[in-house]
């Protein structure tokens, strides 16, 4: 199948179409600058920026894949989690479009999206996969049988997400929004020197909080670390302490993903979501699977942050799967949990 799918959940405005298992094309307009100066999104300007961008964005896709909107044989959108007026303006476009063409629409959960985008660079997902989802709102791991539908959660952060730990920590360290990619750089010219704590990992936490993870403590502990440095008068050593902070967060994250793909025997690992673009997590979990015996996937950069072609990536599983189509009532659901893959389905199906 054909789709074109519509994300809009926080500030990009992405639509991508898919054929299959092949992407056509991925076009993408953002408003990162405009928030940049406030240090983080603002919803009403991320919603406006959207309504700008749609038609556009829509138009370049098309064309670029070199697709009708008649080729299309469906729709699918981001319908939660997300901020809720960016996510209605991408719902109420994609209800358009699918009302105005007469093709089936999808709702989909966004995290899904990040674990199903996969199938455009290694082909259809292993079934069951576990998925490690790492974004700017969620960490979780995530045993899936089958991505269309049944998405179990082992475990999720239990304060703030591996993204959002990222961007606080760039914040400390006087490095831009969103911090991610700037901690990303500046750690590959710095060295591992600082033992941060591993949140969740303690033999007692271990036992409660097997799949679960931590990131405020670390922030704190960093946060301490930086402040006590410009205390004593020294200049702080950014780079150093970028790599130490990353090494925490990518070693508690990928030693967890391994634990949940051993005991619960499944043999592919799939990490996805905005921090999957992080090179010492792409590095070390892939270091860790092999020693494992663990078949790793990870899409490229490109395809983890953000984007339409995600969206569109899950609307031909549910279409190749024969999922029944979401009627015209599906919500935009800003707290849409993992489990709910698929909104606006008829009553009587599962
Ligand atoms: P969610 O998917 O939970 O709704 P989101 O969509 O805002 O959240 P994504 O776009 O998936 O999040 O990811 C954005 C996050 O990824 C930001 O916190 C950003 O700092 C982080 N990120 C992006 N690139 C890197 C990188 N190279 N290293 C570490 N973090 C990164
Ligand atoms: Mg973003
Ligand atoms: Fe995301």
């Amino acid at each position: 199948p054909l789709v074109l799918g519509i994300e809009t959940s926080c500030d990009e405005t992405g639509v991508g179409i898919v054929h299959g298992t092949e992407l056509l094309f991925d076009a993408i307009a953002s408003s990162v600058d405009e928030h940049a100066r406030f240090g983080g999104v603002v919803p009403e300007v991320a919603s406006r920026a959207h309504l700008e961008a749609m038609v556009p964005t829509i138009e370049r896709a098309c064309r670029e894949a070199g697709v009708a909107l008649s080729d299309l044989d469906g729709i699918s959108v981001t319908s939660g989690p997300g901020l809720a007026g960016a996510l209605m303006v991408g719902v109420a476009s994609a209800k358009a479009l699918a009302v105005a063409l007469g093709k089936p629409l999808y709702g989909v959960n966004h995290l899904a999206s990040h674990v199903a985008v996969d199938i455009v660079e290694h082909g259809p997902l292993p079934e069951p996969t576990m998925a490690m989802l790492v974004s700017g709102g969620h960490s979780s791991l995530l045993l899936v049988p089958d991505v269309t539908h049944d998405i179990r959660s082992l475990g999720a952060t239990i304060d703030d997400a591996a993204g959002e730990a990222f961007d606080k920590v760039a914040r400390v360290l006087g490095l831009p929004f969103p911090g991610g990619p700037h901690i990303d750089r500046a750690a590959s010219d710095g060295q591992i020197t600082i033992d941060f704590p591993r949140g969740l990992s303690s033999r007692k936490d271990m036992e409660r909080h097997r799949f679960d993870f931590s990131f405020s403590g670390l922030k704190t502990a960093v946060t301490r670390w930086v402040q006590s440095e410009q205390a004593a008068g020294r200049d702080v050593p950014v780079a150093d302490v970028a790599a130490s902070f990353q090494e925490a967060v990518v070693d508690i994250l990928t030693r967890k993903a391994v634990l949940a793909c051993t005991e619960y025997d499944v043999a592919a690992l799939q990490v996805g979501g905005g921090v999957a673009a992080n090179t010492r997590l792409r590095a070390m979990t892939q270091q860790r699977c092999d020693e494992a015996g663990i078949l790793l996937r990870i899409p490229r950069p490109g395809l983890c942050t953000d984007n339409g072609a995600m969206v569109a990536s899950l609307g031909v599983q549910m279409m190749l799967k024969g999922r029944p189509a979401s009627d015209l009532s599906l919500p935009a659901d800003s707290s849409l949990p993992v489990t709910d893959v698929q909104t606006g389905l008829p009553v009587h199906v599962d």
